[in-house]
C-alpha cells in the first residue's frame, strides 16, 4: 500500500550514529553465518540439499517472508513475517547453519521482491542470522547439541529460545527506529506491544508441531499454510482498515484524525522531555485555478504531486497529513526551535517550487506556510492548529510564504487575527445570524422581496457588520462553512414564510470566493432540495465588482446556478466599470443600483442623467432596476421618476431581525397595503 510517509527505505548518511548501527550489525550478522556455515562444513550441506524436505521449508520461509502479518498502524512496516514458524523449526531440528542459511536465501528474495533498498535487506539479513544465533544459544545451552524433537517439558526450552529470538530481534530492529525516527527507544519499544507479542507467540507455538510434522512426513509441512493464511488474511484485512481510518484516500497521506492522534501523543512527550513540538499548516496558494480550468482529475494528480513531494521534504518521524482541499499539515514530533521549523517550511517549498507536469503544461506551486509550536504558542492541538492558521493566513496575505505565529507583531493586525480565530469558533457554533431587509415596490409600496444580510452576535463586541468578517472569511479556507452556515439559516426561514403565504423571493448575497467555488451549485441545490424551498424563492446576488474581476471564471457557475431555476440579480451596480452590454446572455433579471450612485443623481444632475439612461438600457435588456440605500422619501421618488421599480432603504425599513419579518410585512409589505405612513430608519 502507498504510504508516502514512509521514509524508512533512505539510507542513512556514511558515518551518521545510525550508520554505524547498521554497518557493524550487519557485519556481525554476517560473521556469525559465515563462521557457522564454515564449522558445518560444505558436505553436510550438500547432503541437504538432496532431501526434498529442506527446499519445502525452503519454499515455505520464502512464502512466508513475502507475506508478513503487518501491524496495523504502520503498514510500511515489515510486520512479523509468516516464516517464523518454518525457520525456527529448522533451527530446532537442525540447528544455527541450515536455518540462518535458508533464512538468509529467503530474505534476500523477499528483499528484491518487495523492492527494498540493499542496506535494508542486508540489515535484515544479518538481524535474523543474530536472533537466531541466540535463540539457539539458548538450545544449545540447555540440550547440547541438535538435531532435537521436543516433547513434554522440553517445550520450556523451546519456548525460552523463542522468547530471547524475540527480545533480540525487537532489540535489534528497534534500536534502528529509535535512530532514525530520533524517537526514545522506550517509545519504539513499546509500540504495538501487546499485539507483537501475541503474533510472535502464536506463530512460535506452530514451530514444534512443524518439527513434528517434519519428522512425520513431508508433505504435512506445506498443511501449516492454511491457519497461516486465515491469520494472514485476518490480520492484513484490519491494518487496511484501519489505514484507511487514518489516511486520507486520494494522496495516501494521514487525515486530520491521525494528525490529532499523533500530536497529542508528540505533546504528552514533549511535556515529560520540555521539548517543542512544530505544527505547519500549507495552503496552495491558487490552486483553484488549476481545478476549475483543467477538471477535478488533474486537480486530483496535482495534489498526489504535492503529497509526495511535502512527504519526501520532511525527516522519518514527522507527518505530513491532508486535511482536505489543498490544505496539508505537517507535524514535527520534536523541533529545537522557530529557526528549525521555519528551516522545514522553508524546505517544504522549495520541493514545490519546481513546476508540475500535467497535460502537457507546467504549473507553478506556490504555498503559504503558518507555523505554531507548543509549548511557546498554545498548549493543545486546538489551539495550535488554530494559531498555525492565523499565522498562515498573515503568510498568504503578505506574500510572504511562511510565517510563525505572533501575537504581538502589529496591534491592528493582531486584532484581526484573533478576529479570524474567533470567527472559525462561531461558525461551529452558529454565531452567525441573517437579518431580512425588505425591498418596496415603488408603484404601490408594497414588499416585492426580502434579502438575507449576514450579521455576527458577537459574544464581548455585539452585532457585527458584515464588512468586518466577510473579506476574512474570503480569504481564507472558512469561506465554504461560510456558505454553508448562510444558506442554512436562511432556506429553513423562506421555506416558512412561504408555507405561511408569505411568497416573496428572498436574495443572498455571493462574494467573489463563493462564485469561484465550482461546488457550490451542489451546495444551493442540496439546500433546497434539503428544505423543500423552490427555486424562484431564492435569488442570489452577485456583485458587480465581481463581475468586472472575475466575468469569465464566474460565468459557467452563474449559468449552472440559473438552470436550478433560481433567479440572479446584479448587486451594487455604479461601484465598477461595467458595462450593461456585458451582461447580454446572463440570465439576470435585477440590477441593483447602488447606494453611492443613487445618492449622486440626487445630488449632481450629471449622476441623474448617468442613472436615467442606465435604468433605461435595464429596461431595454428586459431587466428592471431596484434602487439600494434609499433614506428619504424624495429620493424615493426620484429613483421611482428615473424608472426604478423597487427600492431597498431604511427609508422603508432597516434590515430586521428574521422574527419581526412576518409582523412587518403584515402592517406595511406584501399585504393591503396603504400609502401613508412607512417605517423609518433605525
Ligand atoms: P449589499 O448587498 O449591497 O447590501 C446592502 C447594504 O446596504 C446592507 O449593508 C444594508 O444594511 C445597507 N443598507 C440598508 N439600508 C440602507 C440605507 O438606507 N442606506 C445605506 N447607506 N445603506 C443601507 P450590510 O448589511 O452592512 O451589508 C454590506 C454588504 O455585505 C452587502 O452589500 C453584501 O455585499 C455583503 N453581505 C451581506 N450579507 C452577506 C452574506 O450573507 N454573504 C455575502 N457573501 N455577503 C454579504
Ligand atoms: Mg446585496
Ligand atoms: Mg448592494
Amino acid at each position: 500500500m502507498l504510504d508516502p510517509n514512509s521514509t524508512r527505505d533512505v539510507g542513512p548518511r556514511v558515518g551518521a550514529p545510525l550508520w554505524g548501527y547498521l554497518a557493524s550489525t550487519t557485519a556481525a550478522g554476517f560473521a556469525l553465518l559465515g563462521v557457522s556455515l564454515f564449522n558445518f562444513g560444505l558436505d553436510r550441506l550438500q547432503e541437504l540439499a538432496a532431501k526434498p524436505l529442506i527446499w519445502v521449508i525452503l519454499c515455505m520461509v520464502i512464502i512466508g517472508e513475502l507475506r508478513p502479518i503487518v501491524r496495523s498502524r504502520m503498514p510500511s512496516d515489515d510486520g512479523v513475517p509468516t516464516s517464523l514458524p518454518f525457520g525456527f523449526a529448522l533451527l530446532i531440528s537442525y540447528g544455527l547453519p541450515v536455518a540462518g542459511l535458508v533464512q538468509a536465501i529467503a530474505t534476500a528474495i523477499a528483499g528484491v521482491a518487495r523492492g527494498y533498498s540493499t542496506h535494508r535487506t542486508v540489515f535484515n539479513l544479518a538481524q535474523y542470522t543474530l536472533s537466531f544465533g541466540a535463540a539457539n544459544a539458548v538450545l544449545l545451552l540447555a540440550s547440547g547439541a541438535a538435531p532435537w524433537v521436543p516433547h513434554g517439558p522440553e517445550l520450556l526450552i523451546v519456548m525460552l529460545s523463542g522468547a530471547t529470538y524475540f527480545v533480540s530481534n525487537l532489540v535489534l530492529v528497534e534500536c534502528a527506529v529509535a535512530m532514525h525516527e530520533r524517537v526514545p527507544l522506550h517509545l519504539a519499544f513499546g509500540k504495538d506491544l501487546g499485539q507483537r507479542l501475541f503474533v510472535n507467540g502464536v506463530l512460535f507455538s506452530l514451530a514444534p508441531l512443524v518439527v513434528v510434522a517434519m519428522n512425520h512426513s513431508v508433505w504435512l509441512v506445506p498443511l501449516f499454510s492454511l491457519p497461516l493464511v486465515a491469520l494472514y488474511t485476518s490480520a492484513t484485512l484490519s491494518a487496511k482498515r484501519e489505514y484507511q481510518a487514518n489516511h486520507d484516500e486520494l494522496t495516501g497521506l494521514a487525515n486530520r484524525k491521525l494528525l490529532i492522534l499523533r500530536t497529542q501523543e508528540a505533546l504528552s512527550e514533549a511535556q515529560q522531555r520540555k521539548q517543542r513540538v512544530g505544527l505547519l499548516l500549507l495552503d496552495l496558494d491558487r490552486f483553484k485555478e488549476v481545478n476549475d480550468t483543467l477538471g477535478h482529475p488533474t486537480g486530483d494528480r496535482l495534489l498526489q504531486t504535492v503529497a509526495r513531494r511535502l512527504a519526501h521534504s520532511v525527516r522519518p518521524g514527522d507527518l505530513v497529513a491532508r486535511l482536505g482541499g489543498d490544505e496539508f499539515a505537517v507535524l514535527l514530533p520534536q523541533v529545537r526551535d522557530a529557526a528549525s521549523a521555519r528551516e522545514v517550511a522553508a524546505r517544504l517549498r522549495v520541493s514545490l517550487a519546481e513546476p508540475v507536469r500535467l497535460d502537457g503544461m507546467d504549473f507553478d506551486l506556490e504555498v503559504s506556510v503558518g507555523i505554531a509550536l507548543y509549548p511557546n504558542h498554545a498548549p493543545d492541538f486546538e489551539l495550535l492548529m488554530q494559531r498555525a492558521d492565523i499565522a498562515m493566513y498573515v503568510a498568504k496575505e503578505r506574500r510572504t510564504g511562511v510565517e510563525l505565529y505572533a501575537p504581538h507583531k502589529d496591534r491592528n493586525s493582531t486584532a484581526r487575527l484573533s478576529l479570524f480565530g474567533e470567527l472559525r469558533r462561531a461558525l461551529a457554533e452558529g454565531e452567525l445570524e441573517m437579518f431580512y431587509q425588505p425591498k418596496v415596490s415603488l408603484d404601490d409600496h408594497r414588499a416585492v422581496g426580502l434579502e438575507a444580510l449576514v450579521r455576527w452576535r458577537h459574544p464581548k463586541r455585539g452585532i457585527l457588520p458584515p464588512e468586518e468578517f466577510v473579506p476574512l472569511a474570503e480569504q481564507s479556507y472558512l469561506m465554504r462553512s461560510f456558505t454553508h452556515e448562510v444558506m442554512e439559516s436562511t432556506l429553513p426561514r423562506i421555506s416558512h414564510w412561504w408555507s405561511e403565504g408569505h411568497r416573496l423571493p428572498v436574495a443572498v448575497n455571493l462574494s467573489a470566493r463563493e462564485l469561484l467555488d465550482p461546488t457550490l451549485p451542489e451546495i444551493v441545490a442540496a439546500g433546497l432540495s434539503r428544505h423543500g424551498v423552490p427555486p424562484e424563492a431564492l435569488r442570489l446576488e452577485i456583485s458587480e465588482r465581481v463581475m468586472v474581476a472575475e466575468a469569465d471564471a464566474v460565468t459557467p457557475i452563474i449559468l449552472t446556478l440559473s438552470d436550478l431555476g433560481v433567479s440572479l440579480s446584479l448587486d451594487d451596480f455604479g461601484t465598477g466599470y461595467f458595462t450593461l452590454a456585458r451582461i447580454k446572455g446572463l440570465p439576470v433579471e435585477e440590477i441593483k443600483i447602488d447606494e453611492s450612485f443613487v445618492r449622486r443623481s440626487v445630488d449632481d444632475p450629471d449622476g441623474r442623467v448617468i442613472v436615467e439612461s442606465a435604468v433605461d438600457l435595464v429596461g431595454t435588456l428586459g431587466m428592471r432596476a431596484v434602487a439600494e440605500g434609499v433614506e428619504t422619501a424624495g429620493v424615493a421618488e426620484a429613483m421611482h421618476a428615473m424608472g426604478c421599480y423597487a427600492a431597498q432603504g431604511r427609508f422603508f425599513a432597516p434590515p430586521l431581525e428574521a422574527a419581526e419579518v412576518v409582523d412587518w410585512l403584515l402592517k406595511n409589505g406584501g399585504l393591503d397595503h396603504s400609502s401613508g405612513e412607512r417605517t423609518t430608519s433605525a
